[in-house]
């Protein structure tokens, strides 16, 4: 743990100049920090002023939906973060991935995802864009499954690694060279692994997209989203979920999510300790079945994830094993409602660690079959850990499954 401990204090500092400085802008009384703008049209110095702004030839910010310098702000501390040309905020994860996808596909065209992935995505991919003759392979998301459902109208290989929620970990590189073969477009959820522990663009993905709802905002009072990526799929993307569909992120919410990240790189660094030290001491436990974690040994995938991730992530998950009477899912419960410390709620990447049990709420929504099929078996509980220390972490976790 001393070597992982090194690690992450490592990364820690390579971000911490991003965190706390990278797209600051004074305001006109010198004032430290990015100002909150709130006005939603700018006005204009003169005439050519006027014309050469709609030209695009300045910088001038128009209209609130166009642009927005605190939200340009926060655009530019992400991109830096995810190592990124360019970066769109937008209302939330859902604007971002939606709008991604539309933008990349038109009707005809075909996604390969994950069967294991964020349940609203799936419902995106499964349920809704069908409508507008978008179709979707769901496959197991290792490289051989993505490339056997590639088809003639395939335009999307669509990835989320770690998989939420039992930590499945797909080889982004393996993918990319698929796209890369092609001409397709790598599109990866990096909301799980955060930037703090996985940079996707690095490893050849085109495009980023996030719900700065979790982890970037990190205090549980913002929803929003970003794309991240080159200029171009970064605008073209921008242009459909941002101008046209009107998915705009609000500017006092980029100004709390631009607050939240000054503090990403120590809130990682003890989140992804806290995950790694408390699936080690689950795993020890005989009352409990299974620990999902890349950290793990057990995992089996922990090679791969040591190659690909700079962080295993403050993502886990555990199955219960029946203990005398009690069923898995009697005793997931009775845990639900006697830990302390940490809060039964969903949404994960908070400083407060979160448990949920996913198969009556975050993929309630999924038919049964599917469900299990995303590895959400009865008794499974997700922990998204936060920042309260390991200690007083594993002191509730032991007093609720004791
Ligand atoms: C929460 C989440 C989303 C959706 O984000 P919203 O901000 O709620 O729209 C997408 N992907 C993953 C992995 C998430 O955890």
């Amino acid at each position: 743990m001393q070597e992982y401990r090194s690690k992450l204090d490592a990364r820690a500092d390579e971000l911490a100049p991003i965190c706390v400085h990278a797209g600051d802008e004074r305001d006109g009384w010198g004032g430290l920090e990015t100002p909150l703008v709130l006005s939603n049209a700018f006005g204009f110095e003169d005439a050519d002023h006027a014309a050469a702004a709609f030209r695009g030839q300045n910088n001038a910010y128009i209209y609130g939906r166009w642009g927005n310098p605190t939200v340009r702000a926060l655009e530019h501390k992400l991109a830096a973060l995810e190592g990124a040309a360019a970066c769109c905020a937008t209302a939330s994860g859902m604007a971002a991935i939606s709008g991604v996808i539309m933008s990349a596909c038109e009707s005809g065209d075909h996604v390969v995802a994950p069967r294991s992935m964020y349940a609203e995505s799936a419902r995106l991919l499964r349920e809704r864009l069908p409508r507008f003759g978008i179709t979707t392979s769901f496959v197991d998301a290792d490289t051989a499954s993505y490339e056997a459902a590639i088809t003639e109208r395939t335009r999307v290989l669509y990835i989320e690694t770690p998989s939420n929620p039992v930590l499945r970990v797909t080889d982004i590189a393996g993918v990319v060279a698929l796209s890369r073969a092609r001409g397709l477009l790598t599109i990866a959820d990096n909301t799980f692994a955060t930037p703090f522990a996985q940079s996707p663009l690095a490893l050849g993905v085109d495009v980023v997209v996030h719900s700065m709802t979790k982890a970037l905002g990190g205090h549980g009072d913002a929803i929003g989203g970003a794309i991240c990526g080159s200029t171009e799929h970064v605008e073209r993307s921008a242009d459909l979920v941002v101008k046209g569909f009107g998915g705009v992120l609000a500017p006092f919410t980029a100004w709390l999510i631009s607050r939240g990240l000054r503090t990403f790189h120590l809130r990682q660094r003890q989140a992804c300790l806290s995950a790694a030290e408390l699936a080690r001491a689950l795993s020890e436990r005989s009352d409990v079945a299974r620990v999902h974690h890349p950290s793990l040994r057990s995992h089996p995938q922990h090679a791969l994830a040591s190659a690909q991730m700079r962080a295993f992530g403050s993502m886990l998950s555990f199955e219960l094993a029946p203990r005398g009477e009690l069923s898995a899912i009697e005793r997931g419960k009775r845990a639900l409602s006697a830990i302390k410390t940490i809060t039964h709620a969903v949404s994960l990447g908070d400083v407060r660690s979160l448990l949920v049990h996913p198969a009556s709420t975050t993929h309630s929504t999924m038919p049964g079959p599917d469900r299990l099929a995303a590895d959400v078996s009865d008794g499974l509980l997700r922990l998204s850990v936060g920042v309260e220390g390991t200690q007083a972490l594993l002191a509730d976790l032991e007093r609720a499954l004791g």
